[in-house]
């Protein structure tokens, strides 16, 4: 397999070529092929990004056949047929049947890009400016999102320019399972001596991905949504991973019946990994004057025809999404097995997640890429996430078939026992 090229010529900067380091072909659902013809499980989806599978045949065709029709490629934020029917399905097969009145701001196609633009949102609607984030949160590394960022890593990477504009609270048990962190916020709130200036927002994850499969609890979600209402701050869901059937439901938000203020989605709403971001907003929220957040990618067409077909073909009921929660508890139940399995051997070991987004956290980053390398060995691609790295986690596609899920996780067992033992 040749590297050279690529180890001499691209940055330093790169990341899962260092854990995984094959050249890649050719991918078809949940299996990834390698130069040499080496199959591998993918647990690992694009990080979330892949949840209807590589190359998925329904988006594929959509997708072909919007090329072969010389639909519009690019056209800036022009009215295009492919923006009207993307917004008439999202609208008719995701907002409406959820009770959601949303606009859409389309900004740059990824991530952070959707999340500087909901903060900054929020800025303006309000005329405040503190964004509240939470402790482990990862929403993006361009200036405004990683203000909002936990990890000291990345935060670090500014060159010294000051991260401005936030303020962390803690996220629901990282003060322990018997203290409700919402106590805290609640009482800098209401006290006028506690230094913290009345946020524009909250932005939060229900599940945190990057941050360790740290899982909000529903009620917590329902208080976060209630103090935002009481203290007149904007809630925003920052659903860019747990977002599109990852946790079980469209939206992750949907398990805790709140209804946020804006919402942020990227990562699998393309449904084809293709780079597509979204903000949607309350309507009211929409304080936007033309022109006045732009970019030259505001919405990619090809994106448009492949979320819309993603939502005909996985979302016009719920077949879907219980397929989901299925495959979770099959995923929950062989974490909790790993899991005690490495307890009873005297390291401490837990499982966590919601649905399809779940972790084994191991105690230590060390152990966790042990296990992860061993696993890439046996033919699984899996990754680690948490502060330490300290998190098994899986991400697998949403339409992975049982068979690889099941051989999949055997690997991961397997790679655990050669491992730990
Ligand atoms: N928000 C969340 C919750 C994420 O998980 C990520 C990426 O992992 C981002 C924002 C940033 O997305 P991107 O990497 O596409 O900029």
């Amino acid at each position: 397999m040749q590297t050279q090229t690529l180890e001499r010529l691209e940055s330093n900067v790169r990341t899962y070529s260092r854990s995984f380091p094959v050249v890649f072909t050719q991918a078809k659902n949940a299996r990834l092929t390698d130069e040499d013809g080496r199959e591998y499980i993918d647990f690992l989806a694009g990080a979330g990004t892949l949840n209807y599978g590589h190359n998925n045949p329904h988006l594929k065709q959509a997708l072909l056949d919007y090329l072969e029709s010389d639909g519009i490629v690019h056209g800036l934020d022009f009215w295009t047929a492919a923006k009207r029917d993307y917004l008439e399905t999202l609208e008719a097969l995701i907002l409406k049947p959820r009770g959601l009145e949303y606009k859409v701001h389309l900004p740059g196609p990824t991530g952070t890009n959707a999340v500087e633009a909901a903060i900054r949102l929020a800025r303006v609607a309000t005329g405040r400016h503190t964004i509240v984030s939470f402790t482990n949160g990862f929403h993006g590394v361009t200036m405004g999102a990683l203000a909002a960022t936990g990890n000291r890593k990345f935060r670090e990477a500014t060159g010294g320019i000051p991260l401005q504009g936030s303020a962390f609270m803690p996220y629901d048990g990282y003060l322990g399972k018997d203290v409700d962190s919402l106590d805290y916020f609640e009482k800098l709130l209401g006290d006028n001596s506690s230094g913290l200036d009345l946020p524009a927002a909250v932005i939060v994850e229900t599940v945190q991905g990057e941050g360790g499969i740290n899982v909000a609890g529903l009620e917590w979600l329902k208080r976060l949504e209630g103090i935002c209402r009481d203290n007149d701050m904007l809630l925003i869901v920052d659903d860019i991973q747990a977002g599109c059937g990852r946790t079980g439901k469209f939206f992750s938000f949907e398990h805790a019946g709140i209804t946020p203020d804006i919402v942020t989605n990227s990562k699998s709403l393309s449904g084809f990994g293709l780079p597509f971001a979204h903000v949607l907003m309350r309507p009211e929220l929409d304080k936007w004057k033309p022109g006045q957040y732009n970019g030259t990618f505001r919405g990619f067409n090809l994106a448009f025809a492949t979320a819309a077909a993603a939502m005909r073909q996985y979302w016009r009921d719920d077949t879907f999404e219980r397929d989901v929660q299925r495959k979770g508890r099959v995923v929950e139940d062989r974490f909790k097995k790993i899991a005690a399995w490495i307890n009873e051997r005297g390291t401490p070991a837990s499982e966590r997640g919601r649905g399809l987004m779940r972790g084994i956290d191991v105690g230590s980053g060390e152990l966790a890429d042990k296990i992860t390398a061993k696993a890439f060995e046996k033919g699984l691609v899996i990754e680690t996430s948490g502060q330490a790295s300290e998190v098994v986690k899986c991400l697998c596609p949403l339409t992975i078939p049982d068979e690889d899920l099941l051989q999949g996780l055997d690997i991961l067992e397997d790679s655990v026992k050669e491992v730990v033992a």
